[in-house]
This record gives C-alpha cells, structure tokens and sequence, in this order.
C-alpha cells in the first residue's frame, strides 16, 4: 500500500472503475418482447368499463405486487411520485390542512402534499435511523395537522410503530414514503404496508426498476379505488360509475404501461436477491470500517431489516477534528464511487424560503397559514447531518461485490491512518 494519500499525490488505493449495477437481463428482455409482439402496449381506457384498470401485464404484475407485498391492493402508476400524489389526494384533505413531513426525501414527499394545496409541515429526523423523529412529529401538531408523511429513507423503515400511535392519538392519516425500501421488514411486515396508504418507487435508479413506475399499497378498499380513479382521469368516470363521494375526483394521466409491468414482474422475482446483495456488501463494510474513531455505521432497529439503498455514515468531527468534506474528498481521491456529500433538507429549498408555488400571492399558504416556518434551524439534527457530519455510499449504483468492498475498506483504513496529513 502507497501509505500517502492519492489526494496528496500518492497512487489511489482504487485503480480500476467498479461495475454499474445491473439488474436487467434476458428475462426482461424477452418478457418485453412478448409484448412488443402482442401489439398492445397499453390497453388502458379513460372510460368507465373494463379496460378501465389496465390490460393483462397491468393486473397481473399488481396480483404479483399484492402477494410479495402481502398487501390486499397494489396499484402500479407511471411513477412514484404520481403514486404519491394520488395517495395525498385519496386522503380528502382540505386545502390549507397541514401534513407533517421530513425533510430529509425525495423532494416529491412534499410536492405531494402542495399539490392538494395543502401545507408541508416538516419535523426533524432521528439521528439514527434519518427517518422523520416521532417526539418532533407531536411537537408539530397543530388543529390543523391532518396527516403524517413518513420516509423510509435509505432503505430501512421509519419508527412506524410509534407513528401510528401518534396518529391514533390524534386522529391522523398516515402515508409511508418506501421509495428505497422495497422488502425492507419491520417484523414480519413489509415497510410501507403498516400505514394507511405506502408504496415504492420503479425508477432506474432503486433496487429494481421498469425505467420509470411506482407502486401504490393499501390495505384499504376505499383508499385503493381513489387511487385508481386518480389515475385515470376520475372527473370523467366518477358520474358513469354513480359515485356519490365526488371528493378529489380531479384526476390525471398517471397510468403504467404494459411493457414496464412485464419488465416489473421480473424484477420482483429478483428483488429478494438483489436486496440480500447489497444486505451482504452492507454487512462486510460494517465489519470492516468497525474501530475507525469517529465514523458511525448504520444502525438498524432490532425487528427491522435494512435494504441499503444508501449506507449512511456518520462522523464525529470533534474527534477526528477534521471537516467532513476533508474526509470525503481524500475517499474520492482513492477511487471510492458513489460518495455521497450530503442528502437533503427539502425545507431549504427556494419554494418554502419564498412560499412561492402557486402564483404570486403565496397561494397556498395564504390560507391562514403564512406562519408556518421553514426557517433555517427548524431542524436542527437535518441541519446539522446534513451540513456537518453525515455522508453516504450509493449501494444502488455499484455492483459492490466483495472484493469491491475489500477495496473501499482499505481505502478508508488509509484515510483514516493519514487523518493527520489532511488537517
Ligand atoms: C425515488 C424517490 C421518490 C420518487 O420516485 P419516482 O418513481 O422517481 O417518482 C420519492 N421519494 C423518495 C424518498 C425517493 O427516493
């Protein structure tokens, strides 16, 4: 090993770029050709009638999402972030009602909520798991809170136990985001399945992937036929179909086609795999960063699985009195892919600072909600993670195999043998 460091103009511990990971193969390939050869792409209707719900690869890659989800519906969409935002609209809220959130997601979470001109109210995360803290969710009700928006961010699910009771308590409707964890557990559970309405994400860059799709689950029929109709123009079929209950009936072009449900049935028998790859090179990194001072390793919660989306690392800057982007950049420096600096903290973002959305009265927050706060400090632990001590390896981009992980711990343990060099 070249003791010096590659940022120092040492040799990287890396040489040779790490393979992408993969997962199509000749079973999407040719579950996609068949229907190429059908001819029917997409059987969809905008209609009231029996094409209303999609064609075959429709039903039938959403009967194989109910049973690995054991979930009693699954409702593909076009993306998760429309499956997000039919989800918010199938829970009737009011417009100016407001939705606890966190700041740490896929910006979607909360557009979702906007979108029903609603109010993102966001909590802070725990700093353990980054998912939305419990204690901060309650601190955060008002009369007008509604419901909670919980991530199941970098693939392991939030306190959902806690959550919910929360939500009982004050008669709350819940939502999991579980974009990145798809057949992450909390007990015998599948995350995004213990709250009123959850779902995953189909885009290329999760654990599995049609391109771009999302799945809706619920266990709830009238939540599921909301949905639905969300889906496909609900304003047009509400009347044929006799509905009384014409709530939200505002509907969107949010459909799935037939090609991505048949890439995505393959996808979902491999999913089980595919997660325990990344379990695996989770579990060997782990093992070897254990011991480096001042790095924090994921913590997964007992009962809980973790499907690492992203292995999320913590440092201690007091103790390695070092900023972190010091550290991250002498990683990359010894080829290290798929560093990550920093997440998110969607409250930062110019539409929440300027409570611009709609027009340029500050619609929707001028419905009495002008006080609501996304000031800079509102999240103290987002802030700080995000700002100061957390950064993250993409475990979804990279094959990761051992000897690859092998190579990522040397490089750390070289780091860290070398903090001195980079103060
Ligand atoms: C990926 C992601 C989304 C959006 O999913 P799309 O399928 O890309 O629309 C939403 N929330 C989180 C946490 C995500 O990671």
């Amino acid at each position: 090993m070249d003791s010096k460091l590659a940022l120092l103009g040492g040799k990287p511990e890396i040489s040779s770029p790490f393979s992408e990971f993969q997962t199509i193969g000749k079973e999407e390939i040719s579950a996609a050709t068949e229907v190429m050869k059908s001819g029917t792409l997409s059987a969809y209707y905008g209609s009231w009638g029996k094409n209303f719900l999609g064609g075959p690869k429709v039903r039938e890659f959403e009967q194989a999402s109910q049973e690995f989800f054991n979930v009693k519906h699954a409702i593909t969409f076009n993306s998760w972030t429309s499956g997000l935002m039919a989800s918010v609209g199938a829970l009737e809220l009011e417009p100016g009602d407001e939705v606890i959130v966190t700041p740490w997601t896929m910006c979607a979470s909360a557009t979702a909520i906007l979108q029903w001109n609603c109010i993102p109210v966001f909590a802070d995360i725990d700093e353990d798991s980054f998912c939305i803290d419990p204690k901060s969710i309650e601190k955060n009700i008002s009369n007008r809170t509604r419901a909670i928006m919980s991530v199941d961010i970098f693939g392991q699910s939030a306190d959902v136990e806690s959550i919910n009771a929360i939500a009982n308590k004050y008669n709350l409707k819940v939502i999991s985001d579980t974009a990145q964890a798809p057949s992450a557990m909390v007990g015998d559970s599948f995350a995004g399945t213990l709250t009123d309405i959850g779902g995953y994400s189909l885009n290329y860059h999760k654990h599995i992937h049609t391109g771009e799709g999302g799945i809706v689950v619920t266990n709830d029929d009238s939540y599921a036929e909301k949905v639905q109709l969300i889906r496909n123009h609900a304003e047009a079929v509400v009347g044929d179909m006799g509905k009384k209950d014409i709530v939200n009936m505002i509907g969107g072009n949010y459909r799935l086609g037939e090609i991505e449900c048949a890439i995505g049935l393959e996808q979902l028998k491999k999913l089980p795999n595919l997660v325990k790859s990344r379990q695996d090179a989770a579990a060997r990194l782990t093992k070897g960063l254990k011991g480096l001072s001042g790095l924090k390793t994921p913590h997964v919660r007992t009962g809980n699985t973790h499907v690492y989306y992203i292995y999320p690392l913590v440092i201690d800057p007091m103790i390695l009195n070092l900023e972190k982007s010091k550290i991250i950049n002498a990683l990359e420096a010894e080829g290290v892919p798929g560093l990550m600096q920093q997440y998110s903290n969607v409250h930062l973002l110019p539409m929440y600072q300027e409570k611009i959305c709609y027009g340029k009265k500050g619609f929707p927050w001028n419905l009495g909600r002008e006080n609501i706060s996304y000031e800079k400090g509102i999240c103290p632990k987002a802030e700080r993670l995000n700002d100061d001590t957390f950064f993250g390896l993409e475990l979804c981009m990279y094959e990761f195999n051992s000897n690859e992980v092998d190579q990522v711990i040397s490089a750390f343990h070289k780091v860290w043998e070398n903090l001195s060099d980079l103060k």
